[in-house]
């Protein structure tokens, strides 16, 4: 394979650098592989649990050991741990109506009139990415401790989340 890609070089020069990028790979033997998945919040404060889907990527990469970012698009929308139970379903967003009101006023509001200046707020103070390391393919996250999207836009949106598995 090594010899195949070598005769793709224009010139030894060219041959001599890629010759150098095969020793680091081989040095480094790391890998990325990125993964998407979509998701379809129905409300504000929807809090929705992807575990499950993060760990299957995770074990589908067959990366042993590394640690996988998870990333959500968008500025209305945050990346979390949580216990995932009820009642901190409620807490959770009571905690971010304490901090950061809906009732009062927006700058981003009386510029863009969308009404979601509290929702843009949220999410940059709860951050829109994790990265969580995983140990022979297993996350180590603890019993009760769960990935989730806060949707914290005034509306059900479809959000697309993006995983970069990293490791060897
Ligand atoms: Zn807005």
């Amino acid at each position: 394979m090594f010899r195949q890609i070598l005769s793709c070089a224009i010139d030894d020069n060219e041959k001599f650098l890629l010759f150098i990028k095969i020793i680091q790979m081989l040095i480094q033997n790391m890998t990325v592989i990125t993964k998407n998945i979509q998701i379809k919040s129905k409300s504000e404060n929807d809090i929705i649990d992807i575990t499950h889907q993060v760990s299957k990527i995770v074990k589908e990469s067959k990366i042993e050991n590394g640690a996988v970012i998870v990333f959500v698009v968008g500025s209305t929308a945050a990346i979390t741990t949580i216990e995932y139970e009820p009642g901190l379903q409620n807490d959770f967003p009571d905690m971010l109506s304490r901090l950061v009101p809906k009732d009062i006023e927006y700058a981003h509001d009386n510029t863009w009139h969308d009404g979601n200046g509290h929702s843009h707020v949220r999410a940059s103070l709860i951050g829109p990415s994790l990265a969580i390391p995983f140990i022979e393919g297993h996350l180590t996250l603890g019993t009760w401790q769960q990935i989730v999207l806060v949707e914290m836009d005034t509306r059900p949106r479809e959000r697309k989340i993006i995983l970069q598995v990293i490791g060897e």
